[in-house]
């Protein structure tokens, strides 16, 4: 599978019209996506392993898309292949009065993964010209200003030796309308339901418009967003293992050199 059809190359326009939630493109089936995802998986742990053990690199992977898209699904069954002592998961949540007095980087800074970790964000510092631009929490003088920050924010992190790859999961809202029934219907899925989740429903299309421009200008050649199609699951689990293999196949990962004539060393009788 290609990944490069899933980014966004930087500098090119997303025309939503272009994205097809429900597309499956390379894989026909759920059964065809199983051998592929598991050996994705056991190549991502051994990624990791190296990452980690040559501290030297970190990978950033941002989540974001519409509620009920699968970011907490992705962590659990693609980013759950990593050993966990690795990996750094942070979710962003409406910010604090401590974290509204600083800027919006503030608290995104903070939680970036340190060198031979993974640091996942749920939802980010993208939620600042989301529905920060959305719901009106700021002006357009303010959030306007957000787009050129981040890509110097990130290009800061990927000069520091952070990879940074962002994943865009894209459902359609007549997805949506299933899952939110489910999650309402399902008594061990009803914690999820949150009635605020209504409102930004009936916002769609401007949160579209909103991500579109997002995803416009904020993808780089160091921070690259990817368009996920995510009505399916499984295909969305598979694409997403793609792309993380990708990306940290790129970062030239390898164990560092054992102790000199390591052979040579007896292990002594403990005392
Ligand atoms: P989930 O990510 O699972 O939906 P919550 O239901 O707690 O978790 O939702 C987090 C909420 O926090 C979202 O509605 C999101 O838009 C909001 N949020 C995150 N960052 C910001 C921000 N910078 N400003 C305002 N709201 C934010």
């Amino acid at each position: 599978m290609k990944v490069e059809r899933f980014r966004i190359e930087p500098g090119s326009r997303v025309d939503w019209s272009e994205h097809d939630p429900e597309a499956t493109p390379g894989c026909a089936s759920k059964a065809a996506a199983a051998a592929p995802l598991a050996r994705n998986l056991e190549r991502l742990f051994e990624l990791q392993e190296m990452l980690y053990a040559q501290g030297e690199r970190a990978l950033l992977i941002v989540l974001q898309g519409m509620d009920t898209s699968g970011k907490d699904g992705v962590i659990e069954h693609v980013m759950g292949a990593f050993n966990p002592q690795g990996v750094q998961i942070t979710p962003f949540k409406v910010p604090t009065p401590d974290e509204l007095a600083h800027d919006f980087l503030w608290r995104v800074h903070k939680a970036t993964p340190g060198r031979g970790m993974v640091g996942i964000f749920n939802r980010s510092h993208y939620e600042d010209v989301l529905v920060v631009r959305v719901a009106r929490l700021a002006p357009k003088a303010v959030w306007s200003k957000r787009y050129a920050h981040i890509n110097a924010f990130e290009k800061l992190l990927a000069d520091s030796g952070v990879a940074i790859v962002k994943l865009f999961l894209h459902i359609s809202p007549e997805e949506q309308v299933k899952r939110l029934i489910e999650r309402r219907d399902t008594p061990g899925k009803q914690w999820k339901f949150s009635p605020g989740d209504l409102e930004v429903r009936t916002q769609w299309s401007a949160y579209m418009e909103a991500y579109a421009d997002a995803l416009e200008r904020c993808s780089t050649a160091w921070a690259p967003w990817y368009v996920v199609p995510a009505n399916k699951k499984w295909y969305r689990n598979l694409v997403v293992s793609e792309i993380l293999v990708d990306t940290l196949s790129r970062l030239d990962l390898a164990y560092p050199p054992p102790p000199e004539n390591i052979a040579t060393f007896e292990i002594p009788p403990a005392g």
